[in-house]
């Protein structure tokens, strides 16, 4: 598990069509800029015309892809994908691409999202098709769908599973001589096109094409589906597909990189705005600004510069903390924070500071860094929460813990500010938030601090439902 108390993000996705290129290692750098995405499996499928090769294994990318295995994977079409569980346990049969077999052939498929109606599906696909399900993801629903539905091409196909398929799906799926990428209709989770020495190359964020020094052409629409082939790029909008986003305004928040580029804007300018804003609706006197590393940053920068007081480093941290296999209980977690982070005493003592965090889910951070700061020698701390209170559940790809765990969903503002023992806290408003991402022009689900999801769903789920199920 990941010792940190942030929502933690799904999957990224990348897919390459280069003619005379090798792209297995076009996939590789692509994923090693999504890292961020999902750190439980990586897998890279390509071809060369002929056949899809596959590998998939739990594991850092890095540490599932050597020269050796990357050179087992030739071919000038090839998608990857990086995992993290939104739904089907932590295990390698769940590791993507995922293959599946329908009337045009083998496909490969990976997957960025959560779809809500994947146990539905099942059953109706099993009647419909004939079709079986080994795996446990919601994703092995999606490649059977798009292997076994109707169409006479893969935009058909494409408009087939949009019609049935209800909840967050970016897409990066193969043939043995294509490439088809997909957004589903709301465009919950983000999708890019660019290109690279003559071909094509999509991925789930612009900082990839930048890292493997392609050109970003563009973010794809809503239920848009680009197939690239031989013949060259081709693209249809689903004619469905909502005019406005519904795009996951967790992913402005923290989750993408900030030198990503989301609806038009560096996901850095967008974060410094939110900042910003959470001190004009709360504005406090202190002496230094710190953010809690390195999410946070952007933040605390855009709050620093609106108070006027200066932006301090006053907690370094661990750059080597990554992901630890730990215990999931809090003591765990607590621990996980001071491994990870360390306060300067000269830096913070007989300061009033004000701490600026991205979001606070179950709170473990934030309480650990104020015991940390007044350890230190902090005069006062104030917190500045750069989103609204986290709410609700995510249904759309993010975990985000429980309900009984998100310390909003259960304690009032006050009650967190005793519980953490801040001297103040106060959270960024919704209208605050949506000021700041530029919204109502674009639209963006906010579900986990409203409530209010683009589309119905069930109001807990549990992503080990499909496990739980087969157990039983
Ligand atoms: S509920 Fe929250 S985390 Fe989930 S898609 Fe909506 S905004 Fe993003």
């Amino acid at each position: 598990m990941n010792i940190d108390d942030k929502p933690h993000e799904e999957c990224g996705i990348v897919g390459a069509f280069i003619p005379g290129e090798s792209v297995a290692r076009t996939a590789f750098f692509g994923l090693f800029a999504l890292q961020h995405r999902g750190q439980e499996s990586a897998g890279i499928a390509t071809s060369e015309g002929d056949e899809i090769r596959l590998k998939a294994r739990m594991g850092l990318v890095s540490q599932v892809f050597h020269e050796e295995t990357l050179a087992g994977l030739p071919g000038h079409l090839g998608i990857g994908h990086t995992r993290y569980s939104t739904m089907g346990g932590s295990k390698e049969y769940n590791a993507q691409p995922l293959i599946a077999n329908g009337q045009r052939g083998q496909i490969a498929v990976g997957h960025n999202g959560n779809v809500i109606n994947a146990a539905e599906l099942r059953v109706e696909m099993t009647e419909e098709f004939g079709s079986t399900f080994e795996k446990t993801s919601d994703t092995e629903v999606i490649a059977e769908l798009f292997a076994k539905a109707p169409g006479s091409d893969w935009f058909e196909v494409s408009a087939y599973a949009m019609r049935r398929l209800k909840g967050a799906y970016s897409l990066v799926i193969m043939t043995k001589d294509q490439l088809i990428a997909v957004r589903d209709p709301l465009g919950i989770r983000p999708l890019c096109l660019g290109t690279l020495n003559g071909g094509w190359v999509v991925a789930s964020e612009t900082a990839a094409l930048d890292n493997l020094g392609a050109e970003f052409v563009r973010e794809f629409e809503n239920g848009e589906t680009v197939l690239i082939d031989k013949n060259g790029i081709r693209s249809r909008i689903w004619a469905s597909a909502r005019t406005t986003h519904a795009m996951c305004v967790f992913e402005q928040i923290y989750f993408a990189r900030p030198d990503s580029i989301l609806n038009g804007e560096l996901a850095y300018e967008t974060r410094q705005r939110l900042g910003a804003e959470v001190y004009r609706e709360h504005p406090v006197d202190a002496d230094i600004v710190v953010g809690i590393p390195d999410s946070s940053t952007p933040h605390a920068v855009g709050l620093a510069a609106e108070a006027k007081i200066p932006y301090t480093e006053a907690i370094i941290r661990n750059r080597y903390v990554g992901r630890t296999f730990i215990q999931p209980d809090q003591r765990s977690r607590a621990q996980g924070v001071q491994t990870k982070f360390n306060p300067m005493r000269g830096v913070i003592s007989g300061k009033r500071i004000l701490v600026v965090d991205d979001s606070v889910v179950r709170s473990t951070t934030i309480t650990r860094v104020i015991k940390m700061l007044r350890r230190a020698g902090a005069k006062e701390i104030h917190v500045r929460v750069a989103s609204p209170p986290i709410k609700s559940t995510c249904h759309f790809g993010v975990d985000m813990a429980t309900l009984n765990e998100l310390i909003a969903a259960n304690k009032t503002v006050a009650e967190i500010t005793e519980y953490i023992d801040a001297d103040s806290l106060a959270y960024l408003s919704v209208k605050g938030l949506l000021r700041a991402v530029r919204a109502p022009e674009n639209s963006y689900c906010t579900g986990c601090f409203t409530g209010n999801y683009p589309i119905p769903v069930q109001l807990e789920m549990n992503k080990m439902r499909f496990e739980l199920a087969s157990n039983t």
